[in-house]
């Protein structure tokens, strides 16, 4: 085997021929050629700097190559690197003990998964072990993963290829559905969506619901914040029917949205809570389900019927801490929120210098634009298809270096928790020059 580097060519050929890509066909994917990242910054074989405005699928918050975090994993790798999941090891008793620290209210006890969607499925068996219930209630604009299970929780459209999938899974509309309105205020909204939720419940049968899974902020489908009283007023309607609350914080969890937690921002405790992504900012996969402690209790006295091989693995708990340490030390979930100020000021300035630009969403660094109207104000892309301006815009992201995802009729805007100010403005200096484009073509 040669050791000579790569180029770029060589690499996506290679990968091509030999592997296969996430949701596309590989006949149709254009991989980017990536050979070391460091900061905001990737970089190609043949040295082409590139922004990361994404931290990657939103999970490299602490940025790429941190000295620390890499010391850290070169120390950790000098130690224990895996034993079978039922020992006690120093690294999985010290993440633990750091996460009870860290996360909300009674939230103390933890499941180490390997991904977000090993954290949901644990989460989903957890929640019927528990309650003795089966069904459970999701969001159609939702995603929760890529198995079996997570899929059928999932309620984008990407669920629908995976169907019939496992039963039990009750899908309802968010309070922000795509098309209408529930109220025409935030308070409305939040009133209405909740008598329809109790709606639901009471046609499916309180006494069969285990729990409700929700996205404390939706990401994918939307970075969509929740309005204002809805996640109060959910966690009551849920302890009325004894319905447990899991807030999936795999992407908007670890300072992504200015705080540590979204729940933070809606002052809720969930009954689960389940991150991955940004536990280890991504330097090694690592998952979690964290449980309250009646939940925890009862896991005391009754089996969980399940287990992983990679459970609690040694060298991931150890980069865990690392890279915690790291986010929480320097100051990087406050950089979010105040560099989510200058995200919010540079998104309303391109929705009023262009057309195309209908709408920008953001908490923290978690960042969405909508390019979907032309200037007459009239809307454009389908919710299910992509105007060929949008592809054209992606072309000239990729050209101008700036690394984020377009698609439909939007693009994201989720850097690195450590970027500064100055490089924000240089990734919106490029969308500001990419949207001379959509405002030409609508
Ligand atoms: N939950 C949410 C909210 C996500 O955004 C994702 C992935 O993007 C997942 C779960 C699944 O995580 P993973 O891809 O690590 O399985």
């Amino acid at each position: 085997m040669t050791t000579e580097p790569m180029t770029s060519d060589e690499m996506i050929q290679t990968c091509l021929e030999h592997t296969m890509f996430s949701w596309t066909a590989t006949g149709k994917v254009s991989p980017l050629p990536i050979a070391r990242a460091e900061g905001v910054y990737m970089y190609t074989p043949e040295g082409k700097r590139i922004l990361d405005f994404n931290s990657q699928l939103m999970c490299v918050n602490v940025g790429h190559g941190h000295p620390k975090v890499i010391a850290a994993m070169k120390q950790a790798a000098e130690g224990l690197t895996y034993v079978f999941p039922g020992a006690a090891t120093e690294p999985r008793a010290r993440l633990a003990k750091r996460l009870a620290e860290l996360c909300p209210g009674d939230i103390d006890t933890f499941f180490f998964t390997l991904s977000g969607a090993e954290s949901n499925e644990n989460a989903i068996k957890a929640a019927r072990l528990f309650t003795g219930r089966f069904k459970i209630l999701s969001s159609y604009r939702s995603y929760h993963g890529a198995t079996n299970a997570c899929m059928q929780l999932t309620g984008d459209p990407r669920r629908i290829h995976n169907e019939p999938g496992s039963p039990g899974f009750v899908h309802v509309m968010p309070p922000w559905p795509y098309d209408y309105s529930f109220g025409d205020d935030e308070e409305q909204i939040t009133a209405q969506h909740l008598r329809y939720l109790e709606e639901t419940i009471m046609y499916e049968g309180p006494e069969t619901i285990a729990a409700m899974f929700v996205e404390t902020v939706t990401g994918t489908n939307g970075i969509l914040p929740p309005p204002k009283g809805w996640l109060q007023g959910l966690r009551a309607l849920l302890d009325r029917y004894g319905i447990l609350m899991v807030c999936d914080e795999v992407m908007c969890g670890w300072g992504r949205t200015g705080k540590l937690f979204a729940v933070e921002h809606y002052d809720v405790v969930p009954d689960i809570l389940t991150m991955a992504k940004g536990l280890t900012s991504s330097y090694v996969p690592l998952g979690a389900m964290g449980v309250r402690r009646k939940i925890a209790e009862h896991f005391r006295e009754h089996v969980f019927w399940g287990g992983l091989t990679y459970n609690a693995h040694a060298y991931a708990c150890a980069v865990a801490l690392a890279a915690i340490d790291v986010l929480v030390g320097e100051g990087m979930v406050e950089n979010a929120a105040k560099q989510g100020a200058v995200m919010r000021e540079e998104m309303d300035r391109l929705i009023a210098k262009h057309p195309s630009a209908r709408e920008g969403r953001c908490i923290g660094l978690f960042g969405m634009m909508d390019v979907q109207k032309n200037a007459a104000g009239e809307s454009i892309a389908p919710y299910n298809g992509t105007h060929p301006a949008m592809g054209r815009l992606a072309q000239f992201f990729r050209d101008e270096g700036l690394f984020t995802f377009v698609r439909w009729g939007s693009f994201m805007c989720n850097p690195p928790l450590c970027i500064t100010e100055e490089q924000l403005r240089e990734g919106f200096a490029i969308i500001d020059r990419g949207l001379d484009i959509t405002d030409e073509v609508y």
